[in-house]
């Protein structure tokens, strides 16, 4: 059976990357997600799976899971909305953004492949949002054409994660095509806005979906992680005193303040942080790794050059491994730092900066040990011409609503590389498709069987 499997994928090559071209031409940026979604919907019955489909209820994941429910996000309006401490539905409701930052016309697809009982279940997970095409200018190639060119396609959420959604259809269909008779279910989940927030997957989760594993397609260059790092996207507001130039000093006496003056303090507290989470934090496997990363990302500010600046915004972003702690002490310790450095300045204690948080993700992790590790390693090895390496992922993804809010086991598994995405020209080395079709449909086959 394992042989006719991977024919079988083999055989349907050319329809992978049809099929993948197809999906590409579909535009389905965050907030845009509803013919994206039609295709997977109607491509899962096609299969014959029974579909569920329905639009994410943001009350339901704000009560269910208040320290992680983020708050529903549009390629066009990303982030717009900060809070201090957590996002919260009140605070949603009050912005008035509600006409925007909703699921209407968003629905998640799952599809099940019902087995014949008494054996394991897998969800595969993948989501079908992608970034915005800016800056459109950069591109070489039509972010919606799915041009080829030498074995690679190129096109916006190429990558990231259209390959992996239609990977993971296209073993199910190497399943249902030869009669594989499987006794555990297949749950195909197609998610909506995991760029920026995740609710897609916590929605699923919410609705009562679980497995005995599950694999997100993200890409990972057909090699598995076994965990992913949190994120938090913050930022920090300083304060100024508006003087103009020849009004700064009255005598000897510090009148204007640039807002911008004060932004060294900050931001040399930030560094510190890192470097002392850095020292303290190992994890056992990774022992050469850095744990935490802060990037210094934007400053806006100022009006005029002949007055001090009255206000100015520095916004960043730091990545985190769990042996520096959950999303809520990384958080934290943002706050603490830039508390410090109000105290350590005379300026910013009068005109204290501060913290406000855009977006957070947890972490997550799941022993190497894991058998649905041992499952796709072990199948991997046959068709990927070697052993993929199991380690943690460098980014945030839904991994972690699978694990964390839903208790299963899961790794990620994908085609692509996470080194291309979100930038112009976009693409994916196409001879990467075939095994990871292979990959996936011996895992469920050996999984559920
Ligand atoms: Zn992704």
């Amino acid at each position: 059976m394992e042989s006719k499997i991977a024919a079988k994928a083999e055989e349907k090559a050319g329809k992978i990357v049809d099929l993948l071209g197809e999906l590409v031409r579909i535009p389905s940026l965050t907030g845009e997600e509803g013919k994206g979604q039609d295709f997977v919907a109607s491509y899962l019955r096609g299969l014959g799976l029974e579909v569920d489909q329905w639009e994410p209820d943001i009350k339901e994941l704000f009560d269910k899971f208040p320290d992680v429910a983020q708050y529903p996000t549009h390629w066009q309006h990303d982030l717009i909305l900060p809070y201090e401490t957590l996002p919260t539905y009140e605070a949603l409701m009050e912005s008035r953004k509600m006409d925007v930052l909703n699921y209407r016309g968003r629905p998640n697809v799952v599809g099940r492949l019902t087995g014949e009982g008494g054996g394991k279940s897998l969800i595969l997970n993948g989501h079908i949002d992608t970034v915005t095409i800016e800056p459109v200018g950069e591109w070489t190639h039509d972010p919606f054409g799915a041009e080829i060119s030498d074995d690679t396609m190129f096109g916006r959420g190429v990558s990231d994660m259209k390959a992996g959604v239609i990977a993971g259809l296209i073993a199910l269909e190497c399943l249902v095509e030869l009669g594989v008779p499987l006794r555990g279910d297949v749950i195909f989940q197609s998610v909506v806005n995991e760029e920026h927030a995740g609710n897609g997957t916590l929605s699923c989760v919410a609705r009562g979906y679980t497995a005995d594993a599950a694999i997100v397609m993200e890409p990972t260059k057909n090699e598995v992680w076994n965990g992913n790092t949190g994120g938090v996207y913050w930022g920090a507001k300083l304060k100024g005193r508006p003087r103009p130039t020849g009004a700064r000093w009255a005598g000897r006496t510090q009148e204007g303040v640039s807002a911008m003056e004060r932004l060294p303090h900050v931001i040399n507290q930030l560094m510190d942080l890192e470097r002392r989470l850095n020292a303290q934090a190992r994890h056992p496997d990774l022992p050469e790794q850095n744990s935490l990363s802060i990037t210094i990302g934007r400053v806006r500010g100022g009006h005029y050059d002949t007055v001090t600046a009255s206000e100015c915004v520095l916004n960043g972003c730091a990545y985190f491994g769990s042996e520096v702690g959950n999303v809520l002490e990384v958080m934290e310790h943002l706050r603490q730092t830039v508390g410090r450095a109000n105290e350590a300045d005379p300026l910013l204690r009068d005109l204290p900066a501060e913290v406000f948080f855009l977006h957070h993700d947890d972490t997550s992790e799941v022993d190497r040990d894991e058998p649905i590790i041992r499952t796709l390693v072990s199948v991997g090895e046959k068709v990927l011409g070697g052993k993929p390496p199991v380690y943690r992922g460098n980014v945030s993804c839904d991994m972690r609503h699978l694990v964390n809010q839903g208790g299963i086991p899961t790794i990620v598994f994908g085609p692509g590389s996470w080194d291309l995405i979100h930038s112009p020209d976009e693409f994916i080395p196409l001879r990467a498709l075939v095994p990871c079709v292979q990959t996936l449909a011996l895992t469920i086959y050996e999984w559920c069987k």
